[in-house]
């Protein structure tokens, strides 16, 4: 297997021994809650009930995350509510926009010190969240940079959820030039493998598609969950009866190249996560993505093109191709134009429906596989345990 350096601590970081915290999960927020269980915190308050849909209508309906703007309720019960259900869950350190204003990162410290990044990328008809399921990941794809930090710890559900409310007002503001003022569309790839926090991942998917004010009124459909092919989390993924859109990132059609790409590959086989992933198509009626990153000379030869093709033909399954957004420290690099035309002519040939992804927001480091937070966490830093569960 290819190793690619880690990427170091940054020498000018303060004293990241020093400041080495286990990381731990963040107090409860609102957002970590259904409607019946908001009331009962509210309750438990000595507040009145109502004030549950109250701080809900503000937080999902309006997308007011700051307590201090939710005038109408009384200063004191504001404190007490604030306290108790709407903690400061992301920081923003550092925002970065690109592509003439569509594209846009947000660099957050959560409250142990981790790093996360979210990305809005607005389009002519819609705008879509990246949102990150973990700090770090420990899927350790060689060729993604978050997969070189390894894990620092799972995210909450508030703090998936956070990271969507907060870019829904973005949308909202219409600070996205040439794009509709409201987001549409929720992605699961920024950082983390989602599915390796499989119950709070779930519950954000919920949250994010309750009508408001319980949540934020998205459509299912327009929520895209992407794994790297964990076979028994896909397999309760089945079974929710959701009718999220599932993405799995391929990147090899054979066993011995997607042994090393995906290095979880090992655990389970192309053949397994392509059965698992047919039969969530199948089950949902929704055609699955394949995610597929071209590497120059490592697996975009013509022959893994007919080999993938011939894996997908019939099957209710989409390629998306990426071109390789090479990550510091990288021997690899995208393929050249001709090959990906090339590969992208065979796949079509075969039968199967094929496109190749705009790389939004290469130069703020905010594409696909790019989001590795610029620097190790504190949390991280000090290679703290994290408490991550894979979903089995
Ligand atoms: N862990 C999940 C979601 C996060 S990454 C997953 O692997 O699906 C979202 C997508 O970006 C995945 O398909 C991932 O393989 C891809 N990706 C990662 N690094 C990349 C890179 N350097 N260039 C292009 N795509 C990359």
């Amino acid at each position: 297997m290819t190793i690619l350096p880690v990427i170091p601590i940054s020498p000018d970081q303060p004293d990241a021994v020093s400041t080495r915290r286990r990381p731990s999960m963040p107090p409860r927020h609102l957002a970590d809650l259904d409607l019946a269980g908001r009331q009962s915190a509210v309750a438990s308050l000595g507040e009145p009930a109502f004030r549950a849909k109250q701080l809900s209508t503000h937080y999902f309906g309006r997308l007011v995350r700051d307590a201090a703007a939710m005038t109408d309720l009384p200063a004191a019960s504001r404190d007490k509510l604030t306290a108790d259900l709407l903690p400061t869950l992301l920081t923003p350190i550092r925002e970065q926009a690109c592509d003439d204003g569509a594209t846009r990162k947000t660099l957050w410290r959560l409250h142990d010190g981790a790093l996360v990044e979210s990305v809005l990328m607005g389009y002519p008809d819609r705008v879509t969240a990246c949102v990150s399921s973990q700090a770090g990941c420990g899927m350790a794809c060689p060729f993604c940079a978050t997969g070189q930090q390894g894990l620092t710890r799972n995210l909450s559900v508030a703090e998936i959820v956070d990271q969507v409310v907060y870019l829904a007002g973005v949308a909202a503001s219409g600070a996205v030039t040439g794009s509709p003022p409201r987001l549409s569309r929720v992605v699961f790839m920024g950082m983390g493998e989602p599915l390796a926090n499989y119950p709070r991942v779930i519950e954000a998917v919920r949250r994010l598609t309750s009508p408001a004010p319980e949540g934020l009124g998205l459509s299912q459909r327009h929520i895209t969950v992407s794994t790297v092919g964990l076979v028994p989390a896909m397999r309760r993924l089945i079974a929710e009866q959701l009718s999220v859109t599932l993405a799995l990132s391929l990147h090899a059609p054979d066993d011995d190249l997607r042994d090393e790409l995906v290095p979880v590959n090992q655990r389970w086989k192309v053949a397994e996560v392509l059965d698992a992933a047919f039969e969530y198509a199948a089950r949902t009626g929704r055609r699955v993505s394949i995610e597929y990153a071209l590497i120059r000379d490592v697996n975009d030869q013509p022959w893994r093109a007919d080999l993938l093709g011939r894996l997908l033909h019939g099957k209710l399954a989409h390629v998306n191709l990426i071109p390789l957004n090479p990550t510091p420290g990288s021997k690899w690099d995208a393929s050249p134009k001709p090959v990906e035309r090339e590969f992208v002519r065979r796949l079509r040939e075969s039968g199967v429906s094929t496109t190749v992804r705009d790389t939004r927001g290469r130069e703020i480091d905010g594409a696909c596989g790019q989001l590795a937070a610029g620097e190790l966490t504190e949390a991280s830093a000090g290679g703290a345990a994290a408490d991550a569960e894979v979903a089995q």
